[in-house]
């Protein structure tokens, strides 16, 4: 890139940063809408309170310099200006202007006009100074409303960083345009240049860090601010700071250890700050300065040196440095709070969208019972319903048999003996669906089921066979009692046992019946065979209504239902029922009964 292109390039980013910085009345300000009679009224509000605190302020005048290192008027001025707008600035102007002629009149022994036309560099001093007292308050407000990002100084810590560097650099104008025109003017020898521009400097610093966030805090104050303040504990804490102070700063007491060490004040003051918040800090902190100013100059408390100015200056050093620390603990404490309640906020959208969800799943729960019933409700009537035609045909049939089996030819009677095995057959199916459309369709019964008791009672009905065939019943603990329907898990049980002989082609079968307890699923029943085992990618088959995984006839045939009926008394009982198997090796039949006593009464 060539120097000129690059130099146009950085021309334009300087305008435009520029013309981004608001020079003159804001866009945003509410004050632009204010009444001509209203401006008015506050410039002179402006005016005269600058007058009073820097008349007040150039009491404590360093040698007839007109720089004082309390100088109040810098903070009134930020903070209205900050407030109100830039159309204060010719209060400011006014303000300081009359502050400094009368300066200057009541130092001189001569009227008013005698000086003006005696002295006219008196007009001119007064006027320059002026200019860069307004100045300052002018560059300060830009750098505050420019560099926030928030509404208050102390809202967060990169607001009270740009305050500070506001605070710091703005008064290094009115301090070097007044220095300079006090010693332009002989009114000042050039030799004081320095320590009069770095107590002007130090006064101006201070009395915006003080100031000015009082004044823009009472401003946007809360309604009830005020109100709050009468409470009990706050004239306590009130009265606490001013004793404090005064025995630090006015010798109450003659405690040497207070007199000696003003840092004493600080923890009282952060105290003050994050239990009772910025109102009464900013006040404390106003008390403490006035306190310490006044003792100070009647050379009490920690700062009193051999000269009036440097003990002032010192002391405004030290209220600078706790209120720029107070100022960061409330930006932080506020930062904080602000955190938190995006938190809670966050949390209550959280807990808002879950409640949705869950009334969502509720209603998609609600429906897919519904549906689940109708379908019961379907397998019931239409399994009812088959029944009938079905005996009618088998009737008939048999009707037909008796009446004319003679007549009929050899074939045909040997076709049509084909036919009852069939419909004996789509009897078991149609009996099968409508028990298990009745599994589906009726409550559970519930109560205490002693399961040892009833596994006892099972596998006695079971004893003939099991003994015939010789398996081999394992029972490594006895079983608990359990709040379940026990007909229904009497069957569960039957289903899984009768399988587990069913499906075993090993010579020496066993059988283990058992639970165990899980921290995921607490109590875990189980059926364990050494059987023929069941190839993974058939487990979610086995549960389907009549899916079989072998011929009719195989393993003492069966309808396929029995796992599926299974699952059914498992999930009404707010259980799931799950296996592990390895085929050749044997299978593991799971299962948990989730419906607590207390659960039930709930429903
Ligand atoms: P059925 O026994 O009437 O065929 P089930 O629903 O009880 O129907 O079982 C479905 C299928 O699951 C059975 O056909 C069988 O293939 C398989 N099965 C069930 N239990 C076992 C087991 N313990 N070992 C091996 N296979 C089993």
């Amino acid at each position: 890139m060539s120097i000129q292109i690059r130099t146009a390039a950085l021309f334009a980013r300087v305008t435009t940063s520029l013309t981004d910085i608001p020079w003159l009345p804001l866009a945003d300000d509410a004050f632009q809408t204010q009444s001509a009679r209203r401006i008015l009224v506050l410039n002179l509000l402006m005016m005269v309170m600058y007058y009073i605190a820097a008349r007040l302020g150039l009491q404590l005048q360093f040698e007839n310099s007109q720089a004082t290192p309390i100088w109040a008027p810098s903070g009134i001025a930020l903070g209205m200006i900050f407030v109100f707008g830039y159309r204060l600035l010719p209060g400011v102007f006014v303000g300081a202007l009359l502050a400094n002629l009368a300066d200057f009149y009541f130092k001189g022994n001569t009227g008013l006009l005698a000086m003006l036309s005696e002295h006219p560099s008196t007009l001119g001093a007064s006027l320059l100074i002026g200019a860069g007292n307004t100045g300052e308050s002018w560059l300060a407000a830009i750098l505050m409303r420019y560099f926030f990002s928030a509404r208050y100084v102390s809202d967060n810590v990169k607001n009270v960083l740009y305050f500070v560097l506001a605070c710091l650099v703005a008064p290094m104008v009115s301090a070097t345009v007044g220095v300079t025109t006090l010693v332009m003017l002989d009114f000042l020898p050039f030799s004081l240049y320095q320590t009069v521009w770095s107590t002007w400097w130090v006064g101006d610093v201070v009395g915006a860090l003080i100031l000015a966030p009082l004044l823009v805090w009472i401003t946007f104050a809360e309604p009830g601010t005020w109100r709050s303040l009468l409470k009990k504990d706050v004239i306590l804490v009130l009265t606490l700071v001013v004793g404090i102070t005064a025995m630090c700063f006015l010798g109450w007491g003659e405690v040497v250890f207070f007199t000696s060490e003003a840092y004493l004040l600080l923890p009282l003051l952060m105290l003050v700050m994050l239990k009772f918040g910025r109102t009464l800090t900013l006040i404390s902190v106003f008390i403490v300065s006035a306190l310490a100013v006044a003792g100070t100059i009647n050379d009490i408390g920690p700062f009193v040196r051999a000269d009036q100015n440097t003990a002032l200056i010192l002391l405004q050093g030290f209220i600078g440095v706790a209120i720029i620390s107070l100022l960061l603990l409330d930006a932080m404490h506020h930062e904080r709070e602000n955190a938190f309640a995006q938190l809670r906020q966050l949390n209550a959208v959280l807990e808002q969208r879950v409640m949705e969800r869950t009334l969502q799943l509720e209603h998609s729960n609600r429906d897919l019972e519904r549906s689940n019933k109708e379908l019961d409700d379907f397998a019931y009537i239409a399994s009812h319903d088959l029944k009938e035609p079905l005996r009618g045909i088998e009737n008939q049939l048999s009707f037909l048999m008796e009446d004319y089996g003679d007549q009929l030819s050899n074939e045909v009677r040997e076709r049509l003996g084909k036919v009852p095995p069939n419909i004996r057959r789509l009897e078991n199916l149609i009996n099968t669906l409508l028990h298990f459309s009745r599994v589906g369709r009726l409550d559970l019964a519930m109560g205490k089921v002693n399961l040892e008791k009833m596994l006892n009672e099972i596998l006695a009905t079971l004893e003939g066979r099991l003994q015939q065939e010789r398996i081999d019943i394992r029972r490594p603990a006895s079983l608990p009692t359990v709040y379940a329907d026990h007909a229904r898990v009497g069957e569960l049980f039957r289903n899984l046992i009768t399988n587990a002989f069913k499906y075993n082609d090993k010579p020496q079968r066993w059988i283990e019946i058992g639970c165990t307890e899980t921290a995921q699923e607490g109590q875990v029943f189980y059926v364990r065979d050494n059987g023929i085992g069941i190839p993974a990618k058939h487990f979610d088959r086995i549960f389907q209504i009549f899916k079989r995984l072998h011929g009719q006839e195989k393993y003492g045939g069966g309808t396929g239902a029995g796992m599926t009926i299974c699952k059914k008394i498992v999930e009404k009982h707010g259980g799931r029922i799950w296996l592990a198997s390895t085929v050749g090796e044997g299978s593991t039949f799971y299962f948990t009964l989730h419906k607590t006593e207390a659960a039930h009464t709930d429903d």
